[in-house]
């Protein structure tokens, strides 16, 4: 077999490729105590597609921008005089140790019990679990209205902005007085009496607001994603009066609240039949999958191109320093807003449970269980080697189950290059 060959050239032990065949193989039958009999590890009879690959590569690319976060924020004043939580995100444990939890039902590895910073905005590593979580109770909320007969709008609301804009004063300050920038014109907007009028004309039961952020060769440019869950036929009429009602609102508001004026694409709406084209703007708009090769683009191309916060955060990770200075910017003008906003009682009326981002970036695949314990000592001597390591011992759990990630924390210990090799090799067969 070409791998073997391939690890001894390298010089890796012969014992280490014993010890994973050993447990490549001998996963799916695994009766060790804590193990259920029926859980199958992806094996070396089985193929890895091109969509593992790539969820892997993604988790990898958020290990690693979570490094660029944490070292980037250390420099950055903290509007409150703190500590950035996210430069200690799963630094620390709550209990004696961290265990590496197996969910079967999606194949999947990840940690629990290391306190986790919560941040959907600056870190990479929670904004992926809580946007994928809100991704779901988004879907469920589709889902159930459309059951149920309704009806639904995608309403986008944009304003025109400036290279010279900073993104505090576009995006509003509610803590002085609330009526200036996007903060205030989205409060005028919600209670103008014609857009009130409106919404009781759709039959709107209620609704869900994103807050975007890119940034482009025009500057910051934030904006909204709404979903009104409506109880009207989709006509395309009753979609093109809301339009221009709406536009006139929008520009309206924006004006008394200091914003230029939005021109006739400021407001967007369509109709929603299901709910993938919201989703798909949830959490920095683009996928993870691509954000390496727009930010490549983007930088080729003078900055035309809009980024993302993991864009610039990638770009700032390659030397770029205005992609660090501008993601500075961006973690202290987001600091304690909310992402997604749902209408009062909607989640309630819905049976959706309310819960925090930090609640999300903690929370425990329900039929996972507890696949390996990361003693203290090993774990802070994970913590020492690059973030990336971290992902790969999720790969390694995922891959080869409990064995290989007791064998690869041996290794880690005594030899990473050792450690890397193992991991290649277990990756491959
Ligand atoms: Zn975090």
């Amino acid at each position: 077999m070409s791998h073997q060959d391939e690890t001894h050239q390298s010089g890796a032990p012969t014992n280490t490729l014993v010890s994973i065949t050993n447990c490549v193989h001998a996963s799916a039958s695994d009766t060790s105590s804590d193990t259920p009999t029926n859980c199958v590890y992806t094996s070396a009879s089985q193929s890895f597609d091109d969509e593992t690959a790539a969820k892997r590569e993604a988790r990898q690319r958020r290990y690693e921008l979570q490094r660029t976060a944490a070292t980037l924020l250390r420099d950055v004043p903290h509007p409150r005089g703190r500590e950035w939580r996210t430069v200690r995100c799963l630094l620390h444990f709550s209990g004696e140790a961290v265990a590496v939890r197996y969910s079967p039902s999606i194949a999947r590895a990840s940690f629990a019990g290391a306190c986790v910073c919560g941040s959907v905005w600056v870190c990479p590593v929670c904004s992926a679990r809580i946007c994928e979580l809100r991704r779901i109770e988004i879907a469920a909320a589709h889902t159930v209205h459309a059951a149920a007969g309704g009806s639904a709008l995608f309403v986008t609301l944009t304003t025109p902005h400036d290279i010279s804009d900073e993104l505090s004063a576009l995006l509003g300050n509610r803590r002085k007085g609330g009526l200036r920038g996007l903060a205030g014109a989205m409060k005028r907007f919600r209670n103008d009496r014609q857009v009130k009028k409106l919404v009781e004309s759709l039959g709107r039961v209620g609704f869900i607001r994103a807050t975007e952020i890119t940034r482009g060769a025009n500057g910051w440019h934030p904006h909204f994603h709404e979903l009104w869950l409506t109880d009207c036929p989709q006509d395309d009429r009753i979609r093109v009066h809301a339009t221009e009602v709406l536009l006139n609102v929008w520009k309206r508001v924006s004006v008394m609240s200091g914003l230029d004026e939005p021109n006739a694409r400021g407001v967007d709406l369509r109709w929603s039949w299901d709910a993938s084209e919201y989703l798909s703007k949830i959490g920095h708009e683009q996928t993870w999958g691509s954000a390496r090769e727009l930010a490549s683009a983007a930088t080729k191309r003078g900055r035309k191109t809009s980024r993302n916060a993991w864009q610039l955060l990638r770009a700032a990770g390659d030397g770029d320093r205005d992609a660090a200075e501008a993601f500075s910017e961006f973690a202290q003008a987001t600091l304690g807003q909310r992402q997604l906003v749902w209408a009062r009682g909607l989640k309630a009326a819905l049976a959706i449970e309310d819960r925090t981002d930090e609640e999300l970036a903690r929370h425990v695949d329900e039929d996972s269980f507890v696949m390996s314990v990361i003693p203290a000592n090993r774990w802070r001597a994970l913590l020492r080697l690059p973030y990336e390591w971290r992902a790969q011992v999720l790969d390694v759990a995922e891959n080869g189950g409990p064995h290989a990630v007791s064998d690869f924390l041996d290794l880690l210990e005594v030899n990473p290059s050792q450690a890397r090799e193992f991991v290649r090799i277990l990756l491959e067969v």
